[in-house]
């Protein structure tokens, strides 16, 4: 397996994941997805056939942490139909149609006894609004403000064919094993049903990048994980908490497909290594976003760094959740996402990864003055790096800061070199006996 380099021209490959990425994001789209049942089950299945899964199957009624895994929901039908014959909304039109979790129901009622069941969106009248009711007791259906005006008096009968019983909830993990058991976690939430951006486009780069590494020869561990939000982040963490030791990094995704920027929201902790490694690719490599503090509310990165668990995990998104108006409504569809902004934000993610990778201490094994570079060759193998000038430089920058405990993500950050000089670099007086890799954790 080639060593994990990223390829001459990655802006190349990367046009041609984004036209898969978003196939794969239209193919997923129709599934009705939720905290369980067979749309999720559906779509780790397809999933798999991109990097091979491990499922886990936790019942319903397990405790994880402070909470209890739900009941499993599953949708046969659904449909409000009024008492001339007229169907007003379908299930089968639109996942978005039926509030998620959604108890049985086939009832008629009129029209004032159902508008508490009904939900629209009227500051955007043709969208179908996403509400979900996983903790209540209740039913409902989603539709457009404009129709929702528009229903006549009368009688309506309002049918759910739907169970909520005893089952299990669905989780998908693809282990890739690099030379190291330290680990780098990438979660995707897998519970929305037909909504693109949030959150089928952090799936679908999710997995592609575990697709693109497998194929890879990597220094560290990967480990992707596809769960619901929160209880089901929840519940991987409780079910592989004798494991999270090892996880070094992690990184949330979602929100990658719109046509906003890149932004990096930083870890709890604030100066780890994976946010170091996302601030110099975002600011160097793909410019235009924000980085973004920590704040305990967004995506399942507050689980990851709640107290107990403590793991330095960011999160990257483009535009925000609720910075724009498509979000959590049927506007967020295959045509709000481009095949290119899929394309950069897994550019963006393999540029991070590559990092990690290399992000080594070294020793300088000459540290008395300035090692005599013109002996070994050194001094003038910058005529050979055309269009890197700053070769020379980010030696001498590694040759000063390698006392064995300073990165090579700092050493970047504190020279403003590019990251993949000090690479070179640090290949080159390797191989001059000038420098040694620390072994042992990153
Ligand atoms: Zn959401």
């Amino acid at each position: 397996m080639p060593a994990l380099r990223l390829d001459p021209d990655p802006r190349l490959h990367a046009q041609a994941e984004g036209e898969r990425m978003h196939a794969l994001l239209a193919e997923l789209y129709p599934l009705g997805r939720s905290l369980t049942g067979r749309g999720l089950r559906a779509t780790l299945q397809r999933l798999d056939a991109e990097a091979p899964l491990t499922i886990d199957e936790i019942a319903s009624g397990t405790a994880v942490f402070d909470w209890t895994v739900p009941d499993e929901w599953t949708i046969d039908e659904a449909y409000l139909e009024h008492e001339s014959g007229r169907r007003i909304v379908d299930y089968r039109a639109h996942t978005l149609h039926v509030v998620g979790y959604s108890r049985p129901v086939d009832r008629w009622l009129t029209l004032d006894e159902l508008r508490p069941h009904l939900h629209s969106a009227p500051e955007h009248p043709d969208w179908i609004p996403y509400r979900t009711s996983y903790y209540k007791d209740d039913w409902g259906f989603c539709l457009a403000h404009r129709q929702y005006e528009q229903l006549p008096p009368g009688r309506y009968r309002a049918l759910i064919r739907a169970a909520l019983a005893p089952g299990s909830m669905s989780i998908g993990q693809c282990l890739l094993r690099g030379d190291m058991s330290e680990e780098v976690l990438v979660f995707a939430h897998t519970c929305h049903p037909s909504l693109a951006n949030d959150n089928l486009s952090g799936l679908v780069v999710a997995i592609r990048l575990a697709a693109w590494l497998r194929q890879r020869a990597t220094r560290l561990s990967y480990r992707f994980v596809f769960a619901p939000a929160t209880i089901g982040s929840i519940a991987w963490l409780a079910l592989h908490f004798s494991e999270l030791h090892r996880v070094r990094h992690g990184l949330v995704l979602s929100l990658l497909g719109d046509r906003g920027p890149l932004n990096y929201k930083r870890t709890r902790f604030g100066q780890a290594a994976i946010d170091r490694a996302a601030t110099q690719v975002l600011q160097r490599q793909h410019p235009g976003g924000r980085i973004i503090d920590f704040s305990p509310w967004g995506y399942d990165e507050r689980q990851f760094g709640s107290p107990g668990i403590a793991l330095p995990v960011g999160r990257l998104t483009r535009t925000p959740n609720g910075e724009f108006p498509e979000y959590h409504t049927s506007a967020d569809n295959p045509d709000f996402v481009t095949a290119a902004s899929l394309g950069e934000s897994w550019l963006a993610c393999l540029r991070i990864v590559h990092r990690l990778e290399h992000d080594l201490r070294y020793r300088n094994l000459r540290p008395y003055g300035e090692p005599q570079l013109g002996r070994r060759g050194l001094y003038r193998s910058t005529g050979g790096y055309q269009g890197i000038p700053d070769q020379q430089m980010a030696m001498l920058w590694l040759l000063n800061q390698s006392d064995g405990g300073t990165s090579l993500i700092e050493i970047a950050e504190r020279s403003g070199l590019s990251f993949d000089s000090l690479c070179r670099a640090a290949d080159d007086l390797v191989r001059a006996g000038l420098l040694a890799a620390e072994t042992g954790t990153s």
